[in-house]
């Protein structure tokens, strides 16, 4: 049996711990690897060699850095199908999706590699007579990232990509259910010149999160994953004085006006409700709309859905793959079951045919769901999509920002002062305006609203510098030092 264990020191080192985890096919229903699970020491011995790290990576100049990220980002280009595919050995996603992934990963790679560029500081001349300031950025030093097991190669990409170009050792605790990109991504990382200790990955549960949250070494972590999680995470590592960055869950709102264009509207819903079999953050869970095109909505909804193929990620023909274990996906038939004896109307089941073989479910389509039903109410991560019917606009907006979740939302209309309206007062991070998943490119920065993101700095992009970095301001004031000499050679910076 494969046995997936730490990267420490850019080497595979067995846990001590004794206590492992199952890692399932989830696209067969096969147990096909267990996954070392971290005790403390393990991961005291992770930090104590990014620690140990720290020094010379910091004093790396940004052009080595930078040369770095380059070569990185070149192997993940050159090695973007066989990460693809342990996505959708471990995952389940299929590989249009799992290629997909890897793209938007490599996006924040190619954005760090402009790091001489970004951690620009300013400078004020004669601030006072002869006095000069400026400000600078500098490195926290040991910083965590802790993922969510449905991005296994993204997510660790948008924070590392930062952390690690300016100037952090990093130690990696990924989701315990598909951790095999993290480690062949490890393994590009060496290969591209990261030195020992300054990237690391440990596989673990509750014990190695706990530990990451109160290690004294440990100065920044960013955290993706559930709401509950994600609060307790941050409590507990602003606690121990550390900078916490918590994305957490999401009930993300497409709001339909009657001028849309509805084939548009229809085939947006169907891709962004059940692409990657709707565990993403930024899947649409909910339909808004309005009354008077609802009917015809659910209609061509409903036409479409059946047409979705599901199945393995090696059959090419699949659009969407399995769940990630059979608890999720019997949890995720749960609130279809549960959705009629609320009252609402479902539209098309797709829990009745659920195969033996693997997790997989089929797309469902409820209509008529309202606040107080569980399907509403909570996320479901899975092939569910919602239809709830408003009366207007100013019903729309209210319900979603009435939902204590606030990561994505969509309007679709033809109207631009409505939609501009729109961005202006609701309450969500992220907003598609005909686009139903608005996941931001990756020189903007990721973040929900409310209950969807805990800290104060969005992740990747300017955000992510930011929170890898803290200022330095620096009064300076120089007599003339008349230390010129002759220098012929061409000025470098190596
Ligand atoms: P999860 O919260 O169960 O796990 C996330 C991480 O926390 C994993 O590494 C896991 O090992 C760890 N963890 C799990 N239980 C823990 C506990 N009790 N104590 C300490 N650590 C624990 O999330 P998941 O099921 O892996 O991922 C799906 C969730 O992530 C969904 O809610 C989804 O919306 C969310 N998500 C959010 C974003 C975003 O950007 N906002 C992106 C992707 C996923």
């Amino acid at each position: 049996m494969k046995r997936v264990s730490h990267w420490i020191n850019n080497k595979v080192v067995a846990g001590t711990s004794g206590k492992t985890s199952k890692i399932w096919n989830p696209a067969t229903g096969e147990h096909q690897a267990d996954v070392d699970l971290a005790s403390t020491r393990d991961v005291d011995v992770a930090v104590a060699a990014a620690k140990a790290a720290f020094p010379a990576w910091r004093a790396t100049n940004l052009s080595r850095r930078a040369e770095i990220m380059f070569h990185i980002r070149e192997l993940v280009e050159a090695n973007r199908k066989e990460i693809a595919s342990l996505l959708t050995l471990e995952h389940g996603k299929v590989p249009s999706d799992a290629l997909g992934e890897v793209a938007r990963g490599l996006e924040n790679i190619e954005f760090a590699c402009g790091i001489p560029a970004l951690m620009k500081g300013g400078y004020s001349e004669q601030a006072s007579t002869g006095i000069d300031v400026y400000s600078i950025r500098q490195p926290l030093g040991v910083v965590a990232g802790i993922t969510p097991f449905n991005f296994p190669a993204m997510v660790p990409m948008w924070m590392f990509a930062n952390a690690l170009v300016c100037g952090n050792t990093f130690v990696l605790k990924p989701s315990e259910k598909d951790p095999s990109a993290s480690m062949f991504i490890a393994d590009l990382l060496r290969q591209a010149g990261v030195p020992d200790g300054v990237f690391n990955v440990v596989h673990g549960d509750k014990v190695a999160v706990d530990r990451i949250l109160d290690h004294p070494d440990i100065a920044a972590v960013s955290f993706v994953g559930s709401t509950p999680i994600a609060k307790y995470v941050y409590e507990m590592g602003t606690k121990n004085g550390k900078r916490v960055q918590a994305l957490g869950g999401a009930k993300n709102h497409m709001l339909v006006l009657p001028d849309a264009d509805l084939d548009m509207a229809a085939d947006a819903a169907v891709s962004a409700a059940y692409g990657s079999a709707g565990e993403r953050c930024m899947a649409v869970s909910v339909v808004l709309a309005v009354e008077s095109i609802a009917d015809e909505l659910v209609q061509r909804i409903s036409t479409r859905v059946p047409n979705i193929k599901v199945g393995s990620g090696s059959d090419s023909e699949s659009e969407m793959g399995p769940l990630i274990s059979r608890e999720h996906r019997d949890k995720v038939a749960s609130y279809v079951a549960n959705a009629t004896k609320e009252g609402a109307k479902v539209v098309i089941d797709g829990t009745s045919k659920a195969s033996e073989e693997g997790f997989f479910l089929n797309p469902s389509l409820i209509d008529n769901v309202k606040p107080g039903m569980k399907c509403y109410d909570e996320e479901i991560f899975g092939p569910v999509l919602n239809v709830m019917r408003v009366d207007s606009y100013e019903h729309g907006l209210k319900t979603i920002n009435d939902n204590p979740y606030g990561n994505g939302t969509a309007i679709f209309t033809r109207d631009g002062g409505v939609a501009r309206q729109f961005q202006f007062e609701v309450n969500v991070g992220m907003v598609g305006i005909n686009v139903p998943v608005p996941v931001p490119v990756s020189y903007y920065s990721f973040g929900g609203w409310k209950a969807s993101l805990f800290g104060d700095q969005h992740m990747y992009g300017p955000e992510g510098v930011n929170f890898f970095t803290r200022g330095k301001v620096v009064t300076s004031r120089w007599p003339d030092p008349r230390t010129s000499r002759v220098d012929l050679g061409f000025p470098q910076n190596r």
